[in-house]
């Protein structure tokens, strides 16, 4: 199967089992919006836990906040995202498809630097062990010449994005030969700018309603209440603030399922520093988000940093953590270093001071940002993408399992009464009741117990309980694991001791 078929495959299987749908289906759904089912609604809510747990519960000076939606219109024209928000978009005339012209060139560079990685794994192939990576890539003349190229595009790019010079954006994409994926030619529009923001208009009489914009970040939230939780809270410098909720963007090109939606979820966190201490700060929060990905033990070659090549307006420094989705690596969380860009702006249009009286220099400021900041749609995509597995048993027959981690599965535990008659449903349904109150538990009677363990595995139920004849014997009950399939038996007043120690949240957060 290739990473296009596995793609397809993880979106069907998303919809088949209740995890994602289109948005107003009925209607023909909804361009880059999307629902989510009754699984999904869980494993979003346990990712969320997850980082909600590691930020605010985990440190003793971050706290969360939940802010509105709608912000005052003034917000965004001090955060700058009124005249700045942009993205640089290009038409091809033949197919009259729109594309983000900085993606356009990005993945091209890519695909030549794949190229330089390709000499490399065949190089590697060839010499076996004595292959000194490091030593090739700086002399084999053919791994040279392609990373020379894709580093030429770079500067070119960077300079032209740094002028703001669209024309030479475009000049760039035609000078590289990139054509429309859609129609092969090279038949393109100038750039434009493009504004992402979404506005509305508040008031029921429209002649006098204000535009409002619905929120493109959640961080302008925290920054405007930032005096706000620092009195209230009594915190002292530094401190975080954290925040999840829903952002929304007017993307240009809304592809790939739910990596790039019109509406989704981010989950922030502002730390606020002393100036001068930002880039301390920064490089700490890029170390600690990496290793919160870790944790989820997809393995050390699935996450990669990426700085960027121009910083948005606000920042000092940015750096992306990129996930190697079936579609290659993208940009799944952004770690900046907002300086004090957000807060002055603010004062300035607000004309209230917000600074920060710090004891320790007996002197006020306006505290630099370090900001950390995912998309909870992103990371279930990254989730359901490592978690996707078809598997081919011993016995010749197939299965397909989503190996979620335990802790963060949709339901934790399936009881499966063998059959449904002789009193093992009416067992079934005591066992789930004694687990009810610290597990996700579901309980079916219905199907051939193969059908039901196969259901399970396709939701990734970490634990299915067996109810049989012996239980109502001795009350011991079978307990099937999703990933080895192992079964064991064991005392139904042992169960839910033995649950905890893998199910609990306490076993991912253990290792951020
Ligand atoms: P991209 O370059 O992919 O457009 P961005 O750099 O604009 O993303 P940020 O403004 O840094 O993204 O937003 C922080 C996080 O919010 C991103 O890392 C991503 O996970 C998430 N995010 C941003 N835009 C979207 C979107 N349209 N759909 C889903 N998630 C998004």
């Amino acid at each position: 199967m290739n990473q296009e078929e596995l793609f397809k495959n993880i979106i069907s299987h998303s919809k088949e089992y209740g995890f994602v749908f289109q948005s107003s289906e009925i209607y023909d759904g909804l361009s880059a919006v999307y629902d989510y089912g009754q699984m999904g609604v869980e494993l979003k809510k346990n990712l969320r836990d997850f980082w909600w747990k590691s930020m605010v519960q985990m440190h003793q000076n971050i706290v969360g906040l939940d802010t509105a939606i709608f912000m005052h219109p003034t917000t965004w024209k001090a955060s700058g995202h009124v005249d700045a928000f942009n993205d640089p978009l290009i038409d091809n005339k033949d197919s009259k498809k729109r594309y983000r012209a900085d993606v356009l060139i990005e993945d091209h560079m890519s695909k030549i630097i794949a190229k330089a990685d390709k000499e490399v794994e065949k190089a590697k192939a060839r010499f076996g062990e004595t292959f000194d990576e490091t030593l090739y890539r700086q002399t084999n003349p053919r791994v040279l010449e392609y990373l020379g190229k894709a580093s030429a595009i770079e500067n070119r790019f960077k300079a032209a994005l740094e002028a703001n010079n669209l024309e030479e954006v475009r000049q760039i994409i035609i000078d590289c030969e990139i054509v429309c994926p859609i129609s092969g030619t090279k038949n393109w529009t100038e750039v434009r700018q493009f504004n992402l923001m979404f506005s509305t208009s508040m008031g029921s009489v429209t002649e006098d309603a204000g535009t409002i914009y619905l929120r493109p970040e959640t961080a302008q939230g925290i920054f405007v209440n930032f005096l706000n939780v620092q009195k209230t809270g009594r915190m002292k410098i530094p401190f975080g603030i954290a925040q999840t909720g829903k952002a929304f963007r007017n993307e240009i090109v809304a592809r790939q399922f739910i990596f790039r939606m019109r509406e989704f979820e981010q989950m922030e966190m502002q730390f606020f520093v002393r100036p001068g201490t930002e880039m301390e700060w920064y490089n700490y929060w890029k170390d600690m988000r990496m290793k919160w990905h870790q944790a989820l033990g997809f393995g050390d070659k699935k996450h990669r940093f990426h700085d960027h090549l121009k910083l948005a307006h606000y920042a000092n420094a940015a750096a992306d953590i990129e996930f190697d989705f079936p579609f290659g690596f993208k940009e799944l969380e952004g770690i900046h270093s907002r300086t004090d860009f957000d807060l002055k702006k603010h004062e300035e249009f607000s004309g209230k001071k917000l600074q920060y009286f710090d004891s320790e220099l007996n002197q006020s400021y306006v505290p630099y940002v370090v900001e950390t900041s995912i998309g909870l749609d992103r990371l279930f995509l990254a989730v359901m993408s490592e978690a996707y597995k078809e598997e081919t048993l011993e016995d010749g027959s197939s299965r397909v399992v989503l190996a979620i981690p335990f802790p963060l599965a949709p339901v934790k535990v399936a009881i499966l009464p063998l059959v449904n008659k002789d009193g093992l449903a009416e067992k079934s349904e005591e066992i789930v009741n004694l687990l009810k109150y610290d597990f996700n538990v579901a309980t079916e009677a219905k199907d051939a117990i193969g059908k039901r363990y196969r259901r399970n595995d396709a939701i990734g139920t970490p634990y299915c309980v067996t109810v049989d004849y012996e239980t109502m014997e001795n009350n011991t009950v079978t307990l099937r694991n999703r990933d080895t399939m192992a079964q064991e038996r064991i005392k139904i007043e042992d169960l839910r001791q033995i649950l905890e120690k893998s199910l609990s949240m306490t076993t991912l957060l253990e290792k951020c």
